[in-house]
């Protein structure tokens, strides 16, 4: 067997931070010490500067800042990562990507480009509460992460208002909660809870509690999933935040003793996040029978090529992190550098499957936009790769409707961009697409719920984006 393919055993460990200056003195205990991570985690650009000072340039440094101005999203970034990017060429460094924004590296937004790209509030019985699948709901527990993602889906409430949205708040609230949690007791179906934000990193150990507790006791919940990118970004908490994980383990085992499944659902995005403190992590939790399994958002310049891809599986499959679903990027705005066409995801896919055992291999899969849940990326009825438009159907959540995936600009023709410029070419091409894939003209569920006829007036969603109103969830249901 070619050595490279035992590749993804090679972790980086050691006192790896020390060839950072300003991490040269902190010693192994410090840095495994998840309140020192979090007390040092860079959340303004002043610090972000002196810290990178004498690292990088001062052009990128003034490039960060320009970036940081434009962002949706706040800025915090853990030290481990910090350590673990090449600031001898941070432009291509996928983790920096993620993370830091550069004005340079920015592009203009698709015009269809949306806050809530998934309709979440549209489907929120109760604020915080995603009620879309039958048998599923997503509870977001709150609004902050111990760092914040450049791509985030949730833009419209995650982290502090920016220069560019204000947010729609969803802070720890009893209140809020209590009528969370009524909600899923009021619906017998309801069997399947995802208890996110946010991220449940930043749950103190007796709320991990007091919302394992409260669901495992509900009758009818039979699986709870706590979604945290932690363990990509900060796996110390795992290792020196003893009572947090104390208080995870134990919903896990009060839920196995009841006959029912708890886990914890990740999000590592590229190779290089895995170390070997995340390796002890993760073998910290396996042994107390923590089921572990990865979501990864597709990057451009992150994660876009199969080779990038497999080494992150193989590697994740080796720390006992099952890779369960690779989404195509959201339509959220202010990314657009990020995305790729659907293209990139079907060659991918293709390619990874095979390399390694089936449960370990992800799915693929489109959220649909404007609300119809995951679609597998080879299930779309209609592709036009000139236009970049995609055409999905969901027949068990939105029966009836369809849903629209938009390439990313800088994957078309000059021509082709061109035409989205203009409100009635865009009409041109959707009705053409949806024409080919024989779709009659649908109703949104937002119109059904409001009685409107087809084709009825639409209401601006609930973000406010300030400088851009036109933003409308539910401009292409
Ligand atoms: S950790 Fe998750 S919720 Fe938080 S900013 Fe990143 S993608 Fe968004």
């Amino acid at each position: 067997m070619p050595i490279d393919e035992l590749d993804h055993r090679t972790l980086i460990g050691g006192e790896f931070w020390k060839k950072l200056q300003p991490y040269a003195h902190v010693d192994e205990s410090l840095f495994l010490d998840h309140s020192w991570q979090a007390r040092n985690s860079i959340a303004n650009i002043e610090k972000l500067q002196a810290v990178l000072s004498g690292l990088v340039s001062s052009e990128f440094l003034d490039d960060a800042k320009r970036g940081v101005q434009r962002s949706s999203m706040s800025l915090r970034i853990s030290p481990y990562l910090i350590s673990l990017i090449d600031w001898d060429n941070p432009y291509a460094d996928p983790l920096r990507r993620q993370f830091i924004p550069v004005a340079s590296s920015l592009l203009r937004d698709h015009p269809k480009l949306t806050m809530d790209p998934l309709s979440e509030l549209v489907d929120s019985p109760v604020l915080g509460l995603t009620h879309r699948y039958a048998d599923k709901a997503l509870f977001l527990a709150l609004d902050s992460c111990p760092v914040y993602c450049r791509f985030c889906t949730r833009s419209y409430s995650v982290g502090n208002n920016t220069k560019t949205v204000d947010k729609i708040q969803l802070h720890v609230n009893p209140e809020r909660w209590n009528q969370a949690f009524s909600y899923i007791e009021s619906r017998p179906e309801l069997e399947d809870i995802v208890v996110s934000g946010g991220d449940v990193y930043q749950l103190k150990p007796a709320q991990i509690t007091a919302i394992g507790d409260r669901l495992l006791d509900m009758k009818y919940v039979r699986r709870i999933r706590f979604a945290t990118k932690g363990p990509a970004v900060m796996p110390q908490k795992v290792l020196t935040d003893l009572p947090w994980r104390d208080a995870l383990t134990r919903i896990v085992e009060k839920g196995r003793k009841l006959r029912k499944e708890v886990a914890l659902h990740t999000h590592f995005n590229h190779p290089n996040e895995i170390t070997a403190i995340t390796e002890e992590a993760m073998g910290q939790l396996m042994e107390r029978g923590v089921t572990i399994r990865n979501q990864s958002v597709l990057l451009r310049g992150v994660n876009d090529s199969s080779a990038t891809m497999i080494s992150l599986m193989k590697r994740l499959s080796y720390i006992n992190v099952r890779p369960y679903y690779i989404y195509l990027h959201d339509l959220v705005k202010g990314v657009e550098d990020l995305r790729t066409p659907l293209d990139t995801a079907l060659r991918i896919t293709k390619e990874l499957r095979g390399v390694t055992a089936g449960f370990n291999t992800p799915t693929f899969v489109v959220d649909a936009p404007g609300g119809g849940g995951k679609r597998d990326v080879h299930t779309f009825e209609f592709y036009d790769h000139d236009t970049g438009i995609s055409v999905f159907t969901s027949p068990a959540v939105t029966a009836g409707a369809h849903h629209l995936y938009f390439d990313p600009l800088h994957s078309l023709s000059p021509e082709v961009r061109q035409r989205w410029e203009n409100p009635k070419e865009q009409d041109v091409m959707i009705n053409d697409a949806l024409s080919k894939a024989r779709i009659s003209p649908p109703r949104s569920r937002a119109e059904k719920q409001r009685g409107l006829p087809p084709g009825g007036p639409m209401t601006p969603g609930d973000v406010l984006v300030r400088g851009d109103h036109s933003t409308d969830p539910e401009l292409w249901r």
